[in-house]
């Protein structure tokens, strides 16, 4: 399932005269850090794609819900083809075919193996490993389901300093990247769609519903935020991992008192 068939199945999907998604070059292998990131993609349905970098590509989970830092959540993660390594700063409109929609940034960084052999934890279908996004960071893990065709996983953070009972992806919705929402990475990638479309009555074909979505998704979020801080979590939060996240221009490794988690407290260090 995992065996290297590098980007056939990316490529044959898309149409490169009309997407700007990258190609993709022939696999890169590095000898630095691992790249990971999270898009945030809204196509037709919303989710949350995770990507570790293997052997010179993007390892690709499509995870409906997006991560979750409770230790009590397992999100659903469906394995899909692997993407060019290019893909992990992707962030824009895909205007028509595979992955119509919006991509945002939503979390990158490097990840770590916390197995000695990573070929063989995919194989095995039990992958852990070590974030260490803007958003996510500490030790997750990735299992493999019984069910399915094989395909479903589970994407799970285990109980460190950087779990808390906090919904990241309601907190941080915008993109590491431009630090918008998907309304301004349509604005400001799309500008014609967005002015003369307010209210995305003649978007070009499929788009239309997306920008429709991308609106309500965003007027959702910025709500959301506000009544977050109504209720004093801005606040409380202010010490927290997830709230670091908000910045990208913290160091990344930041640790003691500022960095710790809201799971961390109350917990014996
Ligand atoms: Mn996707």
């Amino acid at each position: 399932m995992l065996a290297r068939m590098p980007l056939n199945e990316y490529r044959a999907k898309r149409n490169f005269s009309v997407s700007p998604e990258p190609r993709g070059k022939a696999p890169v292998r590095r000898k630095k850090d691992l790249f990971f990131c999270v898009q945030k993609h809204l196509a037709s349905h919303l989710h949350y794609d995770f990507r570790l970098e293997h052997d010179g590509v993007l390892l690709s989970w499509a995870v409906p819900k997006g991560p979750s830092i409770d230790p009590t959540v397992k999100r659903l993660a469906m394995h899909v083809e692997d993407h060019p390594l290019e893909y992990g700063e992707f962030e824009g409109l895909i205007p028509e075919g595979y992955g119509a929609g919006i991509v945002m940034l939503w979390d990158r960084g490097t990840w770590e193996p916390l197995v000695d052999d990573v070929a063989a934890a995919l194989k095995k279908g039990d992958l852990k490993l070590r974030l260490d996004g803007v958003k996510l960071k500490g030790s997750w893990a990735l299992i493999r389901t019984s069910g399915g065709d094989g395909r479903s996983w589970l994407l799970l953070k285990h109980r460190d300093e950087w779990a808390g009972p906090l919904d990241i992806a309601a907190f941080a919705p915008t993109s590491v990247k431009s630090g918008g929402y998907f309304t301004d990475i349509i604005e400001e990638q799309a500008p014609a769609i967005w002015t003369s479309n307010r209210a995305a009555k003649s978007a070009p074909g499929g788009l239309r519903k997306i920008v429709e979505r991308a609106i309500a998704i965003t007027e959702e979020e910025k709500k959301g935020a506000l009544a977050y801080a109504r209720a004093g979590g801005a606040k409380r939060e202010a010490t927290t991992g997830a709230s670091k996240a908000r910045s990208t221009r913290r160091k990344p490794g930041a640790s003691g008192r500022a960095a710790r988690s809201p799971g961390a407290k109350g917990r014996p260090r």
